[in-house]
C-alpha cells in the first residue's frame, strides 16, 4: 500500500483517486476549488468512440459504473444510446461511410429521427454512450472516499518538497502532506503545477461553449454529430449543443460568437429547433497536447506521474487513465 496525493478532483483525478483506493492505496485528493468545478462539470458527457483506446475505455463504464453507483449511492445517467452522424454533401457521404457504422438513406434517416434536417444526404447510425459528468465526477470522489480516501476541496497544490529524484510531498496552505508518489491531473493548469516541481508538461488550455435548450414539444431521440459539433437529447427534457474549440488563454466566459455559432448548428442539423427557448450557456478549459494526445506518465521526479491532455475526450478516457496510473504505481511495489 503508497500514500498517494492526487492533484486536481476533475474527472482525471477523482478516477484515479476511485481506481487506486480500490487497489488499497492511501489516497489524498487535493481540489483547489470544488469537485467537478471545470471542464469535467462543463462537459457534455458524450461517449463516442473514435481511436481504438476510446473503445477500450468506454468497455471499461459498464463495470465501473455499477462499482462506483454501489459505493457512492449516486445515479450517474449512464445510458447506452445511437446517434446520427448526417452527411450535407457527397464528400461529407464518402468519408463517413469509410468510418463504419450503418449507413441509412435519407428516408430511414427522416423515420428514424423525425425532426433531422430533410436536406441531408444520409447518415451514419454508430452506438455510443452517455451521461451526466459532474454527476460521475462526484461519485467517483464518493466512492474513493467510502474506501478510506481523503478528499480535500478547497485546497490549493502550491508546491512539492523535493529531494534528489523524488518529490516527499506536497505543500498546501495547511503544511505538507507526505506521498510516495504524487499524480498531477490538475487539467490545464498542469504545467503550473508541476513547474513547482521543476517539469515542464506542454499542456495549454482550449475553451469549449455549450448552450443548454428546451426543444418544447419537439422530440430529438439521438444524438446528432456533425463537423466537430453535436446535439445531445437530455434525460431531462434539454438539448445541449456543443462545443467551439478556441484559444482564449484561460478565459472560459462564454462569448456571443461561440454561442452564435452553436445555435447556427442547432438550426442546421435541426430546423425545427429555431422555435426552441434558451435554458443556460456556459464555457469550460479542455486540456490540449500540441499533438493533441494524453499524457499520463512518470516524470524526471520517478515517483511524480503526470495525467493530463484528454481534450475533447477527457470523460470518455477517465477509466482508461486511472487504469494506466494505477499500472504504473502497482508495477512499482
Ligand atoms: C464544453 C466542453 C464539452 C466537453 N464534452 C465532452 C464530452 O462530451 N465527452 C468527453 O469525454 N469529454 C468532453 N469534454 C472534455 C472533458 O471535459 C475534459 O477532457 C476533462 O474534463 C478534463 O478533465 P481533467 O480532470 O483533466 O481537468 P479539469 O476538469 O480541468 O480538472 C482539473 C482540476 O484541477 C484543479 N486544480 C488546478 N490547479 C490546482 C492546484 N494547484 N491544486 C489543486 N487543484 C488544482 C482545478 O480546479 C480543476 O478542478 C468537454 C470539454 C468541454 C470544455
Amino acid at each position: 500500500m503508497s500514500r498517494v496525493v492526487v492533484i486536481g478532483g476533475g474527472v482525471i483525478g477523482c478516477a484515479v483517486a476511485e481506481r487506486l483506493s480500490l487497489d488499497r492505496h492511501q489516497v489524498t485528493l487535493l481540489e483547489r476549488d470544488q469537485l467537478a468545478g471545470r471542464a469535467s462539470g462543463a462537459a457534455a458527457g458524450e461517449l463516442s468512440p473514435a481511436r481504438p483506446s476510446d473503445a477500450q475505455s468506454l468497455a471499461m463504464f459498464p463495470e465501473l459504473v455499477a462499482r462506483v453507483e454501489k459505493d457512492s449511492g449516486m445515479n450517474v445517467e449512464f445510458r447506452v444510446q445511437q446517434g446520427l452522424k448526417p452527411a450535407f454533401t457527397d464528400d461529407e457521404a464518402a468519408a463517413l461511410k469509410k468510418e463504419g457504422g450503418r449507413w441509412v438513406d435519407p428516408a430511414e434517416c427522416r423515420k428514424i429521427e423525425h425532426a433531422v434536417n430533410p436536406d441531408a444526404l444520409g447518415a451514419v447510425l454508430i452506438e455510443h454512450a452517455h451521461l451526466t459528468p459532474p454527476r460521475f465526477v462526484r461519485a467517483l470522489a464518493r466512492a474513493s472516499a467510502s474506501r478510506g480516501a481523503e478528499i480535500c476541496e478547497g485546497t490549493p497544490a502550491t508546491g512539492f518538497d523535493v529531494a534528489g529524484h523524488r518529490a516527499r510531498g506536497v505543500r498546501t496552505p495547511d503544511g505538507i502532506t507526505a506521498a510516495d508518489w504524487i499524480v498531477i491531473a490538475a487539467g490545464p493548469w498542469t504545467r503550473e503545477v508541476a513547474l513547482s516541481a521543476g517539469i515542464d508538461v506542454e499542456v495549454r488550455p482550449q475553451r469549449g461553449q455549450l448552450a443548454a435548450l428546451d426543444p418544447g414539444s419537439l422530440i430529438l431521440r439521438r444524438s446528432v454529430f456533425w463537423s466537430n459539433g453535436y446535439l445531445v437529447p437530455k434525460g431531462d427534457g434539454s438539448i445541449i449543443a456543443g462545443g467551439t474549440e478556441e484559444d482564449s488563454g484561460f478565459d472560459d466566459r462564454p462569448t456571443v460568437e461561440g454561442i452564435a455559432r452553436l445555435l447556427e448548428l442547432s438550426r442546421k442539423l435541426v430546423p425545427a429547433l429555431a422555435a426552441a427557448t434558451l435554458q443556460r450557456v456556459w464555457a469550460g478549459l479542455r486540456p490540449v497536447t500540441p499533438d493533441g494526445r494524453p499524457i499520463v506518465a512518470a516524470s524526471t521526479l520517478r515517483n511524480l506521474i503526470v495525467a493530463t491532455g484528454h481534450h475533447r475526450k477527457g470523460i470518455l478516457l477517465a477509466p482508461l487513465a486511472a487504469a494506466q496510473v494505477a499500472d504504473i504505481i502497482n508495477r512499482a511495489k
